[in-house]
């Protein structure tokens, strides 16, 4: 079947291919209907070409498109073959001065926060380099696909609007030139006819709606029964559901389902099924019952195929539009024409109009290949932009409404297109000039918020999911405005104050729907039931944040638009309040002789709400008149006779006082809907216009009453007048304990009215309301934050109020008020407070939350007490008011006023039980402060002709008048000063008696008015002891300077122990676990010392005790006792690996003896090393696996720590660890003491004997495996073979070790086996050993790159873990032999030998270049006793281990030889060195042997270098690892760093420092093994080169290399596709910075199957690239990704920080990322030293949400 419809699909194709374009466009030119002509074309060839089957063949459509539907078109434009026709247009066209690059999903957008007119304005990466904003304040950000690069144009930039690139075409604009005079009048006919006919049927085509029928036209004649099942995406359905119903529906497997799913995701719509109508019937049927139950179903269209066709080729032709318009600007303006061009229905109907209006139908892939297209187009020509511009602000309330109903993105909407033209400022303005647009917009919004409550109030309560979604939706009509408003107008126009002003009219409507909705009571008695709706009347206030500040800022410009907006304004006021008393009840208030009218209204009674947008706009737009120079002028010209001060203050009143009851305790059962709500009122994001903007409401209504009256009305609403106008209202309650929630509840209240008079009085640092400018407002903000503590950049971002172009003028003032500190290799870099700045800290800031506050007050005083100073925190001086404001500052002095403070100091003179607080008495001690600040700059500032009103010092020192007769404020300061119970406060009493007497001796001065008589026994007092302070103060600043230098020095001592942390703890950990291990320090440091042979220097036995850290006992490592182990983590490393591409994937069957060169797969042990009785470990292990089985369980989590695995947390550290390591002694002396003889065979002979043996061997092991042969025969053949001397194959040594530590060298034996292996565990398995072995070798091996690497000496002090952990696994590596089959090891031992000396009888042995000859040595030396045990011919174990070493040695030589890089080096040398004549002559016998194939002959001096090069890391790992096995100190000299040690090395390892010379001393032997290394036929390949091999020295892995700017990757990853989709999207690129492989992480596409289960691409890739271990860098996130296995993971910081030194995880704030070096080599360093697991277990442990997350789908 297949087969036949591919025939038939080819037969189709040759008869198509016959048809020519030019033939073809040669008939268009003489058709007489053009259009009929081109429709018969299309009808008969679109179905034949697109969908012919179940799935599309996009290549070969396209193919075919071009050359029978597209051609001919070309054809017919150019009048000639397009490959000529073509590059003609490009050349006579002027290339655009705009650079209009669409971009790409995740690619990298810049804008200038210097010169972007708003920050919609964007570069590309490309435009962004070759402009000056590369060197301003610019920020990064990420596309989110859609958008272009506004390169060039003029209104975008306040400066380089052009690249380099783009200027180069700007020579030559003159004013608006036509593009079309570049064509020939016949080009522009023709391309008109064809554009205009195309572009029709594409919009028709597109926008058809019908299922199975065709428009007329296009109708065929013959009607296949062929129909496709489209599916449609939607927002609603999640993948898996799509995927589950598919598999479901259409019966595919379920990779097919994810392919379509994923599809559908992308493109918005896939055939899902193709056949006859019925057949794609049944699966709709079945989609659509699946998907309806709870939701809307799923979009399913059963479609006729040829329809499907066309509309395939429709979007096709709307791409080809956009690309031959992209020869020539005058072809782009003819297809503006054509678009743009009304249709025969009038209004509204021009294609580009039919496209936006069925925008909302069409599927997501036609969506934005038209969107893209009229980018291309209408957006890049600016004649034609301008009328876009217009239809789409027609349109606008269509479109809105489609998109409403719509449940798309908005990114894939056509409304998403508004940003374009709003946010170019001439558009914009036209716009509202001749469209109207603000009101449209707004307008618009309101129809769409329908539902109100009985007063025309925005009702959020009982809102629908649906009517949620619309309203979320809706908001994007917010961001319309932003746009529009977002330039601000430099000059106006008569039209365009008439529209704005009109803008402003719906805008207040809108605002009158806000004011008071939400209204809230409180609730008596019970709790409230329900939480009520409160977010989305928030969200609308933030969102409107912005825009309403941008209201004021357009108002500011114009003093007549500014005057208008402000009636306009107060009428609305007037209307929402209906006057003010709001029909309540009015009444009459007196006190202190003074009375007022007012209203009876209780907030804790009746409906009050948080929610006054229109008061608000009102007090913004009083500052702004109180700024401007009418104000200053004629301030008669103002609108002011209107207002009503109580009117004014009484709302935002109200809203205070529910703050102030909230805060008191009174709101509690109102739930958390309440506390939320008055948080963001006071939040960062509301602020600005919310408390704020009631502060100063406040404060506008002060400054224009009597502030007596407004006190009155204000303890009124506190209700709290009872409280002050009751005689006697503290001593009723001293003792009274009934009432003592009442009388908190009314301190609480009386503190927040005192904080609430400080605040009106005291913030002043808004332009307009004092004589301050912007500045001083940002720089008073950052003061006060860096109070609280030193804070990074980002956080102090965070905590200021951010403009609609994301600035917060921060940066402008930073440096005026603090100093940056630097970060180091973790951290932020820091801003800290200026000393000056100090004096500068108020402490009833307003805002500072009561947190903020309480931490600003310590931190504050503590600083004081650090100079010290005296710890009073008085009130800063204040800038002056404006003159509108002046009047405010007498509420300090007014009767009432002096009353409450009278009062409040009179409760804490006679100290009655709970009437008072001190918070209260503090309050009202830094009023008293503010209140004398303000009398003294009066007095300073005072001119000859103005006379100081300010008199508050005159009047606190009046007593009280009768019939109280209390003593004055400052008698009762004077009292207070010596209170014992004030001990806190005494310093501020003290400033402020100070104070008072400064402003006394000022005014006696001047005498500018009478001062009454006071006590002046202060003033004598001060100077009395003025002498005495300053003998005090000398001493005071000596002892200040000692102190200074002890604290810098103990900073000192910090800083150093923060950096050499590891270190520090290191020592720390020593002294814990108090292992004596002593063996580091040089016993016998005279002596040559010697690490191996029988030359060996012999080390008195020590004794070593340790403790467990279990049971804290104390125990001797013997031979014979209890086991003693280490924590123990054993992993696969491929830190090592010079091949990252070879995989193992049988593991059953490899065989691991020889470890290739390449170390591509290893296997590291690691410590954290502490010690316990392994019966201890046992115990403990066994209850963490019990007490982990049942929390599994019981609550199915999960734990940073894999329990099945035998992983668990060493019980001191919680270091992961997974077995224990056996603590051993020297093992090697236990065996070696046996025999000692003086005459030891030299290597010639050893050899010899050693290959007898093993020959001996196996022939016994030959015998052994016939069991058929007789045991006679045996004999006879034994006795036909010479049995070496000495040699008894039969005997078996006694195991010296207790049980229990052969227990524990069985479990740490298997442990390395099954982790190194990934096979289960068997401890009877032969590779146990040779695993062992291995990881001794290859822990070695990593710890002296590691060492290397850092440029550390190979014996410096090494942390003490390190240390132990190698000790302890080379020990137990060379006794793991006695838990093992003899005759196993010694099977290995031959294999091994066999290598080196060939005997014939192993034929898969590798050549010498495929050895690793550590790996190698270690295996010799450590199975060797197996052999040796059995000799008791005289040969000892020292002199074995001597000859493996050098016989392997030899072999490495001959290696490096071999493989050495042997350019020619001409230069004949004058005096050869000994070494260097040795090594030629070595060479020369290779050369020999190797049949001259080994290159000429090169210099000594070379050879030499690259011998002792390539063979220093094998002499150091030696070095290590003898050092560790026989105990021998290290020469004092390797203990430093510097010159390279080679002789120090030679000597300790018992080498001759002419290497070569090991060649000459045994020649013997020599030629003879050098013939039968070189003899291999590998070699030969290789010196033919016909393989490679690995050279000496391998050098160190390092992470790949990171490009120093950020924004390079995020390009690099933008052009990265799915490697398996292809298409643009990959979600989240992600680096391997092992190897440089980006991958598509965290996605269904890229999903692979591992061990059976499914996986991402990043764990995929961990498995071939890091053996389970993985470092990766998520791209867009800039986020370090660690993986280690499939179910453990962590984020780290990246090693990129912005210019403040912090990261931007996320890519949240956008500021340029640079690399710090230093924290990459910090990651190098954990993976270096094997510590990503241990950092991943650290994290979780840490954070127990990293353990929920799913890291094998990453
Ligand atoms: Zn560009
Ligand atoms: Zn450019
Ligand atoms: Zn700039
Ligand atoms: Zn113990
Ligand atoms: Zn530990
Ligand atoms: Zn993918
Ligand atoms: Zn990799």
């Amino acid at each position: 079947m297949a087969s036949e419809l591919e025939s038939e699909v080819q037969a189709i194709d040759r008869s198509l291919l016959e048809c020519s374009p030019e033939e073809t466009s040669g008939k268009w030119l003489q058709a007489t209907d053009l259009t009929r002509e081109v429709y018969q074309h299309l009808a008969h060839y679109v179905p034949k070409i697109y969908c012919r089957g179940p799935n599309p063949f996009p290549q070969k459509e396209d193919m075919l498109a071009q050359h029978i539907l597209l051609g001919p078109m070309e054809w017919y434009i150019c009048g000639e073959d397009p490959a000529f026709g073509f590059p003609k247009l490009e050349q006579s066209n002027k290339p655009s001065h705009l650079c209009g690059r669409v971009f790409k999903v995740g690619e990298p957008t810049y804008s200038c926060r210097d010169c972007a007119v708003d920050p919609t304005c964007v570069l590309c990466m490309e435009c962004f380099l070759g402009s000056i904003h590369r060197d301003h304040r610019y920020r990064m950000t990420t596309s989110g696909g859609g958008g272009f690069c506004d390169c060039g144009d003029t209104e975008a930039w306040k400066e380089g609007p052009y690249c380099q690139k783009h200027e180069l075409n700007t020579s030559e604009i003159e004013e608006e030139e036509d593009p079309l005079i570049h064509l020939s009048e016949d080009v522009i006919a023709r391309t008109y006819n064809i554009f205009a006919i195309m572009f029709r049927y594409a919009v028709e085509i597109l926008t058809w709606e019908k299922e199975s029928e065709l428009p007329a036209d296009l109708e065929m004649v013959e009607k296949s029964d062929t129909y496709y099942c489209m599916l449609f995406n939607d927002e609603v359905h999640t993948y898996e559901q799509v995927i589950y119903t598919l598999q479901k529906a259409v019966n595919c497997t379920q990779k097919e389902a994810i392919g379509f799913a994923t599809t559908v995701d992308r493109d918005g719509r896939r055939s899902v099924r193709y056949g006859d109508f019925q057949y794609c019937e049944q699966a709709k049927s079945v989609i659509v019952r699946n998907t309806s139950r709870q939701t809307k179903p799923l979009k399913v269209q059963v479609m006729h195929s040829s329809i499907v066709a066309h509309q395939n080729f429709g979007l096709k032709l709307l791409s080809w539009l956009g690309s031959i318009i992209g020869y020539s600007d005058g072809l782009r303006r003819i297809l503006c024409q054509v678009g743009l061009q009304e249709g025969p229905d009038g209004e509204n109907s021009s294609l580009v109009d039919r496209l936006m209006l069925s925008d909302s139908k069409l599927w997501k892939g036609a969506r934005s290949v038209y969107h893209q297209l009229l980018m291309s187009s209408l957006l890049m020509d600016l004649k034609y932009k301008k009328l876009f511009a217009v239809q789409f602000a027609k349109n606008y309330q269509q479109l809105q409404r489609d998109f409403m109903e719509d449940d798309h993105e908005r990114a894939v909407s056509v409304t998403a297109l508004s940003v374009q033209f709003f946010t170019a400022p001439t558009l914009a303005r036209m716009l509202i000039t001749e469209e109207n647009l603000m009101t449209v917009i707004i307008k618009t919004f309101m129809d769409h918020l329908r539902h109100r409550d009985a007063q025309g109030r925005f009702q959020f309560e009982r809102y629908t999911a649906l009517q949620a979604f619309k309203f979320r939706r809706v908001q994007s009509l917010i961001l319309d405005l932003k746009y529009v408003l977002i330039s601000k107008p430099t000059e106006w126009s008569d039209d365009l104050r008439q529209k704005f002003l009109e803008g402003f009219d719906a805008f207040l409507e809108l605002l009158k729907c806000m004011q008071g909705m939400d209204p809230i009571t409180r609730q008596v008695g019970q709790h409230i039931e329900m939480e009520p709706e409160w977010e989305a009347a928030f969200t609308l206030q933030m969102k409107l944040t912005h825009v309403i500040s941008m209201m004021q800022d357009w108002c500011a410009l114009d003093e007549k638009v500014l005057i208008e907006a402000y009636k306009k304004c107060l009428a609305v006021l007037m209307q929402c309040h209906g006057g003010f008393t709001d029909g309540e009840q009015p009444i009459s208030l007196s006190f202190c002789g003074h009375s007022v009218e007012t209203i009876r209204y209780c907030v804790s009674q009746e409906k009050v709400s948080i929610h006054l947008p229109v008061s608000r706009l009102l007090a913004g737009l009083h500052v702004l008149l109180s700024k401007s120079e009418v104000a200053y002028k004629f301030p008669e010209l103002l609108p002011l006779s209107e207002l009503s001060p109580p009117m004014l203050i009484e709302h935002p009143l109200r809203c205070l006082v529910l703050c102030a009851q909230v805060h008191a305790g009174m709101w509690r059962r109102n739930g958390f809907s309440l506390v939320n709500q008055i948080y963001y009122y006071h939040d960062v994001k509301c602020r600005r216009e919310m408390f704020d903007k009631d502060i100063v409401m406040l404060q506008t209504g002060v400054s224009m009453m009597d502030p007596n009256h407004f006190l009155m009305i204000m303890l009124s609403r506190f209700e709290l007048y009872h409280v002050f106008s009751t005689q006697d209202y503290g001593k009723r309650f001293c003792s009274d304990i009934t009432h003592k929630d009442v009388v908190q509840q009314n301190n609480t209240l009386i503190e927040e009215m005192l904080y609430l008079i400080i605040m009106l009085v005291g913030e002043r640092f808004s332009p307009g309301v004092g004589q301050v400018n912007a500045t001083d407002e940002i720089k008073r903000e950052i003061i006060h934050q860096l109070s609280i503590k030193p804070m990074a950049h980002s956080e102090l971002v965070k905590s200021l109020p951010e403009d609609e172009n994301k600035e917060t003028g921060m940066e402008s003032v930073i440096e005026a008020v603090a100093h940056f500190k630097k970060p180091g290799l973790t951290g932020r870099g820091m801003y800290e407070l200026k000393p000056e700045c100090a004096k500068e800290f108020n402490l009833y800031f307003y805002h500072f939350s009561r947190a903020e506050q309480s931490k600003a007050e310590e931190a504050q005083r503590k600083l004081k007490r650090k100079n010290r100073e005296d710890t009073a925190l008085p009130p800063p001086v204040l800038p002056p008011f404006c003159p509108l404001f002046a009047s405010l500052v007498n509420i300090l002095q007014s009767d009432v006023m002096l009353y409450i403070m009278e009062t409040i100091l009179q409760w804490a003179v006679e100290r009655n039980g709970y009437a008072w607080s001190e918070s209260m008495l503090q309050r009202v001690l830094h009023l008293i402060g503010m209140a004398l600040q303000e009398e003294k700059q009066h007095l300073e500032n005072v001119t000859e002709e103005h006379v100081v009103t300010f008199t508050f010092t005159l009047k606190i020192s009046k007593p009280g008048e009768a019939p109280n007769n209390t003593p004055s404020i400052l008698a009762m300061l004077e009292t207070l000063q010596n209170a014992p119970y004030l001990e806190v406060h005494k310093d501020m009493i003290k400033w402020i008696l100070k104070t008072f007497n400064a402003i006394k001796k000022i005014r006696e001065s001047s005498s500018t008015s009478p001062v009454a008589e006071t006590e002046g026994t202060i003033m004598e007092e001060t100077s009395r002891d003025k002498d005495k302070a300053e003998r005090k103060r000398k001493a005071e600043i000596a002892r200040l300077r000692r102190e200074k230098i002890m604290a810098q020095m103990s900073e000192m001592q910090r800083h150093f122990i923060d950096e050499n942390k590891e270190l520090f703890q290191q020592t720390l950990e020593l002294d814990a676990s108090t292992s004596a291990v002593l063996d580091n320090s040089p016993v016998v440091s005279d002596m040559t010392l010697t690490a191996l042979g029988p030359a060996q220097t012999q080390v008195p036995e020590q004794r070593q005790f340790v403790t467990c850290i279990l049971c804290q006992e104390e125990q001797e490592v013997k031979v014979e006792s209890k086991a003693m182990v280490l924590a123990a983590f054993v992993q696969r490393s491929t830190v090592l690996s010079k091949n990252r591409s070879k995989f193992n994937d049988d593991p059953e069957k490899y065989d691991p003896l020889f470890m290739h060169p390449d170390l591509s797969c290893g296997t590291y042990t690691g410590s954290c090393g502490h010690i316990m009785h392994a019966h201890c470990w046992q115990r403990y292990f066994d209850s963490v696996q019990a007490k982990e089985q049942r929390r599994q369980q019981r609550l199915r989590l999960h734990t940073s720590y894999d329990v099945e695995n035998g992983e668990f947390l060493c019980p001191l550290c919680e270091c992961l660890s997974n077995t224990v390591i056996p603590l051993l002694l020297p093992p090697r002396n236990i065996f070696k003491s046996r025999l000692n003889f003086s005459d030891q065979p030299n290597l010639t002979q050893w050899i010899r004997t050693i290959s007898q043996q093993i020959k001996a061997l196996q022939v016994l092991r030959k015998e052994g495996s016939t069991p058929n042969t007789a045991s006679s025969d045996n004999l006879e053949n034994m006795d036909e073979f010479h049995f070496p001397e000495g040699f008894r194959p039969d005997f078996h040594p006694k195991n010296p070790y207790s049980e229990s530590i052969k227990e524990m060298l069985t479990t740490f034996g298997t442990a390395t086996y099954k982790v190194g292996l990934k096979v289960h565990p068997n401890e009877e398995d032969p590779r146990v050993p040779i695993m062992c072995w291995g990881s001794c070798a290859y822990t070695i091996q990593s710890i002296e790159r590691i060492l290397t690497d850092e440029d550390r000496p190979l014996f410096g002090p090494l942390p003490c873990r390190l240390d132990d952990c190698l000790r302890s696994l080379t020990r137990f590596a060379a006794a793991h032999w006695t838990v093992a089959s003899l005759s196993v090891v010694q099977g290995h031992f031959c294999k091994l030998f066999a290598s080196l000396v060939p005997n014939g009888s192993h034929g898969d042995i590798p050549c010498i270049l495929d050895i690793d000859m550590f790996h190698l040595l270690v295996g010799l030396v450590l199975a060797f006793p197996a052999l040796q045990c059995q000799d008791f011919s005289g040969i000892s174990l020292d002199t074995g281990d001597l000859h493996i070493f050098h016989l392997v040695t030899m072999a490495h030589i001959v290696q490096i030889l071999l493989t050495s890089c042997t350019e020619e080096n001409g230069m004949d040398q004058e005096n050869p060195t000994e070494e260097e004549l040795a090594v030629l002559a070595l060479y020369k016998t290779l050369h020999w042997y190797t049949g001259s194939a080994l290159k000429e002959i090169p210099c000594g001096w070379h050879l030499w270098r690259s011998v002792r090069a390539g063979i220093m890391p094998f002499l150091k790992c030696s070095a290590l690892f003898f050092h560790y096995l026989n105990g021998v100190p290290s020469p004092p000299d390797i203990q430093v760093s510097g010159t390279s040690h080679f002789e120090h090395l030679c000597n300790y390892l018992s080498l001759p420092n002419n290497l070569i010379g090991l060649f000459q001393e045994n020649s013997e032997i020599t030629n003879s093994l050098i013939e039968s290394w070189c003899r291999n036929s590998e070699v030969k390949r290789y010196l033919e080169g016909k393989r490679d091999a690995i050279r000496y020295p391998r050098e160190s892995n390092k992470l790949i290399d990171l490009p120093e700017d950020y924004s390079s990757l995020i390009n690099q990853a933008s052009n990265f596709s799915c490697p398996k989709l292809g298409g643009d999207k990959s979600r989240a690129p992600t680096l391997c910075l092992v190897c440089g492989t980006l991958l598509c992480s965290q996605s269904y596409c890229c999903q692979t199957e591992l061990e059976g289960e499914d996986v991402g691409a990043c764990t995929a890739h961990t498995y071939s690239c890091g053996s389970g271990v993985g470092i990766f860098l998520r791209v867009r996130e800039c986020q370090v990704l660690f993986l280690a296995g499939k179910t453990k993971g962590c984020f780290y910081s990246p090693p990129y920080l912005d210019d403040y030194g912090e990261t931007d995880q996320g890519l949240r704030r956008g500021n340029p990322l640079h690399l710090c070096k230093e924290r990459f080599k910090k990651i190098q360093m954990l993976w270096h030293q094997h510590s990503i697991t241990e950092e991943i277990g650290h994290a979780q442990e840490a954070n127990q949400t990293l353990v929920g997350i799913d890291w094998q789908h990453l």
